[in-house]
Parts: structure tokens; C-alpha cells; sequence
């Protein structure tokens, strides 16, 4: 049976020259999944291990690099679901750790529940080894400091005092992205998606995204699994890959599966989404409505190609 693998690097606008480091971080992620799947091993440990590769890349919105919230820490969210038994692990605001798809994927395999937030998924992550780890690289904090100095004086359109923090980073999307993902299909036809992010800049503290919640920003069914990036309120109230696997299962092949749910986000919200997925015959699609999503992917015998847009 055919494997095939794709990731992306995160949906937003990326900063004039960083497209030499998306492509080849993607492709890095890429890579380390395909040996994996080429070896027979599982579409489980090859997204997860292409997922590591990218949350260990600082340049990526997702562990090491993750943005800081507006209190100026990070609070990472992690999914990962398999086709397979509908089994799916999840961490939501989980700080200090270094690869948060690892502790969801403990949390799918070791315990007997879906999801573990906050100080739970802290405490779960270190009884599971993993070491104290502090995800905030100089290129975040400064981002975060100029942010938040923008913030209080005020950018205001009209003059008139601050911005919200949606249409600040809408003036300037190179705040915005970098989550990352990685869908994957073994040569068992089983499919995993996983999803990793710091969340979106300047998030209120607590808040969770779609990432770590299954059938919005996370999932896999048996014909289609996909993975989102993008402002995550919107990919939540659209159910958007729930909604993907749907549309395949009604029969729309998965490039059209995906448009479909991109077109209603753009009707519903003018959403700044985008979306990656692996459908059970290994097509592989990327698309998305920002500037740029990095993203990367194999099916098959192809080489690794890598794109910033679809
Ligand atoms: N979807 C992520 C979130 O809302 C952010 C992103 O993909 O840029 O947490």
C-alpha cells in the first residue's frame, strides 16, 4: 500500500526571507517521517516524529518558538488522533515542556483519558520524563515586547486608542502562524494527524485554540485525516476537520473536501485558515486563505516537494 506524508509550517503572512527556512524546515519534518513509514513503521510515529522535527525548530509557532501569551509566557496545545479505533491524545496549555505531541500522544496511550490541561498536563508531562524545558526564544520575547508596547500605545486606525488584538494582528499577519502539523498514512492504511502550536500571540491566558481539540483543528477517519492552522475560533465554530472527513465520506474527493470547508470559512468569517490532509488513498493537498502556508510532502514514490503557498 502506498504511505504518504505532509506537514505544514503554520497559515499566515511569513516575513520577507524566512522562506528558505520554512522549505527546509518542512522538508527536515518531512523527511524524518518518510523513513519512518518506508521502515513499515506506523503513520503514529511518523507524524509524531515529523512533528518533533518542527516543534524543536525555533522558526515554528510550536514548542521551542511557541508565541507568548499576553502575560509573556507560552502555553502550548498538541493533539494527536489515528484513524485506527478513533484513539486520540490532547494537552491544552501546557508550559514548560519541550515536545508537547509526545506528552499527547502519552496522554492517548497511557491514560484513560483524551485530554489533560494546564497544571494536570505539566504534572503528567514530568511523571512521564519530561524535563523542565523553556520554550521562549529571544526572536518571541522581542516580538512580544514590541507587541505589547504597540499595543499600549495605541495603533488605532481612527487614532482613537488601541486596536483589538484580532485587528492588530490582521495589519500585520506576520505576528500571526507557524503551528505546525503533520497527517500521515502507514502502509496499513491507517491515517494520524497531529497538531502542535503555541496558540495564537497574545492570547488571553487559558485560552485554548482548535489545535488540541478533536474534529476542529485535529482529526482522522478512516478515509481522510487532516490538520488546521490559522485563527482557531473560527476553525472551532466550523467543526472544520470533522467536517473535512465528512465531505469525504460523502464521496468529494479530498481537494474539493477541503475547498469546500475553506470556502465556507471565507463566506462565514473571512477566516485566516488553512489546511493539510492525506486521504486514504494517499492523495496529499495543502491549501489555505493567507499569504503563505509552508508546507511540505511525499505520496508514494514522489520526492519531497515544498511549497510557502499552495
Ligand atoms: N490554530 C492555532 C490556534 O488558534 C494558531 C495557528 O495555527 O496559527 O491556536
Amino acid at each position: 500500500m502506498t504511505t504518504a506524508l505532509i506537514v505544514h509550517g503554520g497559515a499566515g503572512a511569513w516575513r520577507p526571507g524566512s522562506d528558505d527556512d520554512a522549505i527546509a524546515g518542512t522538508t527536515a519534518a518531512v523527511a524524518a517521517g518518510r523513513k519512518i513509514l518506508e521502515a513499515g513503521g506506523s503513520a503514529l510515529d511518523a507524524a509524531c516524529a515529523a512533528a518533533v522535527v518542527l516543534e524543536d525548530n525555533p522558526i515554528f509557532n510550536a514548542g521551542t518558538g511557541g508565541v507568548l501569551n499576553f502575560d509573556g509566557f507560552v502555553e502550548l496545545d498538541a493533539c494527536v488522533m489515528v484513524s485506527d479505533k478513533n484513539q486520540i491524545g490532547s494537552v491544552s496549555g501546557l508550559q514548560r515542556v519541550k515536545n508537547p505531541i509526545l506528552v499527547a500522544r502519552q496522554v492517548m496511550e497511557v491514560t484513560d483519558h483524551v485530554m489533560l490541561t494546564g497544571e494536570g498536563a505539566q504534572r503528567f508531562a514530568r511523571v512521564m520524563g519530561h524535563a523542565d524545558h523553556d520554550p521562549i526564544t529571544a526572536a518571541r520575547r522581542a516580538d512580544w515586547e514590541q507587541k505589547k508596547k504597540t499595543l499600549e500605545v495605541g495603533v488605532g486606525a481612527d487614532g482613537k486608542g488601541a486596536m483589538k488584538i484580532r485587528e492588530f494582528l490582521r495589519s500585520h499577519p506576520e505576528y500571526a502562524g507557524g503551528t505546525i502539523g503533520a497527517v500521515a498514512l502507514d502502509a496499513n492504511g491507517v491515517l494520524c494527524a497531529a497538531t502542535s502550536t503555541g496558540g495564537v500571540t497574545m492570547k488571553m491566558v487559558g485560552r485554548v485554540g482548535d489545535t488540541p481539540l478533536p474534529g476542529c483543528g485535529t482529526y482522522a477517519s478512516k478515509l481522510a485525516a487532516s490538520s488546521a492552522t490559522g485563527t482557531g475560533e473560527y476553525v472551532i465554530r466550523s467543526l472544520a476537520c470533522r467536517q473535512i472527513s465528512d465531505n469525504v465520506e460523502k464521496g468529494m474527493s479530498l481537494k474539493a473536501a477541503i475547498d469546500a470547508v475553506l470556502d465556507g470559512l471565507g463566506r462565514d468569517f473571512d477566516a485566516d485558515v488553512g489546511f493539510i490532509g492525506i486521504d486514504a488513498q494517499g492523495n496529499a493537498v495543502g491549501a489555505h486563505r493567507t499569504p503563505h502556508m509552508p508546507h511540505a510532502w511525499f505520496s508514494g514514490n514522489s520526492e519531497i516537494i515544498a511549497k510557502m503557498r499552495a
